[in-house]
């Protein structure tokens, strides 16, 4: 079933029109538990990884920060996203590939971060032929960084970057909003920015903007996909639970949109992938941060 979030309660650009320059499209995932195919879109699902492929393995320092260390010296990587080049309108593949694969090491690392490290990989899915089975997740891998396996449904939501403004109009935003806040029901904040797992648009930070530079070029690195902890703040469920979802809502109490992937990165935090698309190879990096 498709997943469609709601208009949101007010024209944003309307009432804050300095937001207009800072609009992206972003694709909320709308991940929800399912039984997702290799072939499919998909979060901690099955990959279309080529047989002649070894699997990922992570090489990297591991860090005990509480929840343990691999059992193996390089433990295997989990799948986190797979999604195919038309379900993401806007999200701009490399020339020829269609297929998106990210996967992490779902270990805290010595990193600055101390969370699991992301790696990218883009393919041409025609190419892959045999599909090596996707293994399970390595032993002593936390349960909150190896995701539920959950299907997509992926959906273009307009996402404002409010973090990104000049602190001072931001502060003056706000100040606007507060008269409207009744109406809405929410911070501005929760409003304007696209909350959850999402391709594009903007990183879905915690803390502020720390946009990586590239390693090749120094540029400032695309924002690729954000990997959350929960799809939305308790409390901003009416602007971004999808009617589809009401039903389960009213019969369950808790917003069953919330935690579909079960995944928990620090405390309710964020795990942000970003690219170099004018480096060769398209370097990734990313970054972490949690309330
Ligand atoms: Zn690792
Ligand atoms: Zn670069």
């Amino acid at each position: 079933m498709t997943r469609t979030t709601p208009p949101r309660p007010i024209d944003v650009e309307a009432r804050f029109p300095e937001l207009r320059a800072w609009r992206r499209e972003a694709v909320r995932l709308n991940p929800r538990p399912g039984v997702p195919g290799p072939g499919d879109d998909s979060m901690g699902g099955p990959l279309s990884w080529p047989a002649d492929e070894t699997w990922p393995v992570c090489a990297g320092e591991h860090e005990d920060m509480g929840d343990g260390l691999p059992e193996e010296d390089e433990p295997s990587l989990v799948p986190i996203v797979q999604i195919r080049r038309e379900a993401a309108p806007g999200v701009p593949f490399p020339e020829g590939r269609d297929l998106l694969q990210v996967l992490w090491c779902p270990f805290d690392h010595d990193n600055g971060f101390y969370c699991p490290e992301p790696r990218v990989y883009w393919r041409t899915a025609a190419e892959v032929g045999e599909v090596r089975p996707t293994p399970s997740a390595p032993a002593g891998a936390p349960e909150r960084y190896v995701p539920v396996p959950c299907v997509l449904r992926p959906e273009p939501v307009a996402d404002y970057g409010l973090a990104e403004l000049e602190p001072g109009l931001r502060k003056e935003l706000g100040e606007r909003h507060s008269s409207s806040a009744a109406e809405v029901g929410t911070y501005l904040d929760e409003l304007v920015r696209v909350p959850g797992t999402k391709l594009g648009g903007w990183p879905g930070w915690a803390q502020g903007p720390q946009w990586p530079a590239c390693a090749g070029c120094g540029e400032v690195m695309e924002h690729l996909l954000t990997v959350a902890s929960w799809e939305f703040s308790p409390g901003s469920e009416r602007l971004w639970t999808p009617p589809e979802d009401r039903e389960e809502q009213e019969r369950d109490g808790f917003p069953p949109a919330l935690d579909p992937t079960g995944l928990m990165l620090g405390d309710v935090g964020s795990i942000q992938v970003f690219e170099c698309r004018s480096c060769p190879g398209r370097p990734s990096a990313f970054s972490f941060d949690c309330s």
